[in-house]
């Protein structure tokens, strides 16, 4: 589904390159996790594949399902079915989190020449997943995000996913920590929408995430590259060693 080739990208302004030849397939109904160090480039390439300015692809490249994914406008990777989760972690005061989701949702039915859903469509369609994910109808007229706990924005968040059904999710837990509550939260969410038509790329720093969201296959990434790849006991051997064995090992 996902077909990562040889990606070096470099941040633009400083020309410093940051992902030096990145190989990585995702098939479909897979979960796949991507841990490293700080600073190797996890948060880098789920920028690049989202299509957040500020990055150059000087070599090789990404398609999503055959097609070429870094010449899309972010809105085009967003209607193949790119979804990148916390995406929309900002505050937008003013805006209802009901009217956001069905701009979101309708935007993108549009651009995949879907008709949109009328209100009363949309409506059923976002209680019911709200109340699997055990949002309340409060907290879908505040709003987006003012004032949310961190466990509600996660929450939230996955509900945009539900929402949206994307095919393929990229999750980038970043480095400031999810509390248990929130982690749990999210890989609820995950779970839930495991299919066989759908992949996750969950990334990760630390292995406790995945604990709660299983992984199919565990790539480790380090100085722009993805330098390992198993199954799911290599994130256990990572909480056990630490990083330190496995870059010593290749150097
Ligand atoms: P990770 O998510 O694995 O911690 P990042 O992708 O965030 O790694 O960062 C990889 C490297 O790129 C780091 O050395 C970081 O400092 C650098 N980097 C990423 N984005 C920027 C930026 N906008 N400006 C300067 N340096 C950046
Ligand atoms: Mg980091
Ligand atoms: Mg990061």
């Amino acid at each position: 589904m996902l077909e990562i080739k040889n990606l070096h990208v470099e941040l633009e302004e400083e020309g410093k390159p940051i992902l030096k030849g990145v190989n990585l397939t995702v098939e479909a109904g897979k979960v796949h996790a991507i841990m490293g160090p700080n600073g190797s480039g996890k948060s880098t390439l789920s920028y690049v594949l989202s299509g957040r300015d500020g990055y150059a692809v000087t070599e090789g490249g990404a398609t999503l399902d055959g097609e070429e994914l870094l010449e899309m406008e972010p809105e085009e990777r967003a209607a193949a079915g790119l979804f990148l989760a916390f995406q929309y972690p900002v505050e937008i005061p003013g805006v209802g989190n009901m009217t956001f989701l069905r701009t979101a949702v309708n935007a993108q039915r549009k651009a995949r020449g879907e008709e949109e859903l009328s209100a009363g469509e949309f409506l059923k369609a976002v209680r019911e997943k709200a109340k699997t994910l055990k949002i309340d109808a409060e907290m879908l007229k505040r709003p987006v995000n003012v004032g949310f706990s961190g466990g509600e924005k996660k929450r939230n968040e996955i509900l945009q996913m539900a929402m949206l059904e994307p095919r393929m999710c990229i999750l980038d837990e970043t480095d400031s920590g999810l509390d248990v509550d929130a982690m749990k939260l999210v890989a609820e969410g995950v779970n839930a929408l495991r299919d066989p038509s759908r992949a996750f790329l969950v990334i990760t720093h630390y292995q406790r995430l995945l604990d709660h969201i299983k992984p199919d296959v565990v790539h480790i990434m380090a100085d722009g590259r993805i330098v390992k790849t198993g199954g799911p006991e290599l994130a256990l051997e990572v909480e056990k060693n630490g990083y330190a064995d496995i870059v010593a090992e290749l150097a």
